[in-house]
């Protein structure tokens, strides 16, 4: 049994505020923001939708880079399509997360699914930018599409909980992680309730999407996130109506954080080499759709 004060209290509650990571695309950060900047190792969480894509409206981002860490989408709604400079190509649907490793380099578009966009709909999903231990940063480039079916959920008490990476009631999930974290989805009915045990040294956020819960006698609210610093052993999350959350936990790295823009290092030089090698075509190429 799990006593009372051995569950995580919120140290703060950050809301989302609007970010615009590139021109026209507009989406709800709670992390980074004025409350915390850094999740150790989670960097940045984004929200975008739902957006009501009318039929025929293509949109996405061009090619661009990233180096030092890996960019996690988790598709909510409507689908996206992705390329990169070393060949991947994905689509990817509601449930579906793709786990793209940027380390040393990749130049990566992400746009609109071509089918969704021609019938149009309801388009919604989270990315998550997880950083890597230095000692990863420089490694090869990797990507993981971890389609629904492979992410297995955990029945709780009103709802259940789709472990997408770490463990969780016995289900360990699909991803490939480069330090010790778990990604869990949540989806829980007015009244549900989840008991997420979480290692007393690492750190834990919960994002709610949709809905409201309460945790450790905090509220948290629709698009906010709360900040759970590492300590006591176990996260309880109670839904006051239908919600859906996303628990972010894991080890600190303990590195220093230097980010510029698409590149996370941990010095300044190694920015300006990252700046470098991007502009001499290092990354690799990407040609941007006709
Ligand atoms: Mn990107």
């Amino acid at each position: 049994m799990m006593t009372a004060d051995s569950v995580r209290t919120p140290v703060l509650i950050a809301p989302a505020r609007k970010a615009q990571p590139a021109p026209g695309l507009v989406v709800d950060r709670p992390l980074p923001g004025p409350e915390i900047d850094y999740l150790d190792p989670f960097l940045m969480l984004d929200h975008f939708g739902p957006d009501v894509v009318a039929p025929g409206e293509r949109g996405g981002l061009n090619p661009h880079p990233h180096r030092g860490f890996e960019t996690v989408t988790v598709m909510l709604e409507g689908a996206m399509e992705h390329h990169d400079s070393q060949g991947n190509h994905g689509v990817i649907g509601p449930g579906d997360v793709q786990w793209m490793t940027a380390a040393r380099g990749i130049v990566h578009a992400e746009y609109r699914e071509g089918e969704f966009a021609r019938r149009g709909g309801r388009l919604q999903g989270i990315q998550l930018w997880v950083n890597l231990p230095r000692a990863q940063k420089m490694r090869e480039p990797g990507y993981q599409d971890l389609g629904a079916r492979r992410i297995r959920a955990v029945p709780v008490q009103g709802g259940d909980v789709r472990v997408i990476a770490g463990d969780f009631g016995g289900v360990t999930g699909p991803a490939h992680t480069f330090s010790p974290l778990a990604v869990l989805h949540i989806k829980l009915d007015a009244g549900g309730r989840a008991g997420i045990p979480v290692a007393g040294d690492w750190n834990a956020g919960a994002y709610v999407i949709r809905g409201s819960v309460t945790s450790g006698g905090q509220r948290i609210g629709e698009r906010e996130m709360g900040v759970f610093e590492p300590g006591l052993a176990s996260i309880e999350l109670a839904a006051e109506g239908a919600s859906e959350i996303l628990l972010l936990a894991g080890q600190p790295i303990g590195e220093p954080v230097v980010s510029w823009g698409p590149f996370v290092m941990t010095t300044r030089e190694e920015i300006v080499q990252a700046q470098r090698d991007y502009a001499l075509g290092r990354m690799g190429t990407l040609e941007a759709r006709a």
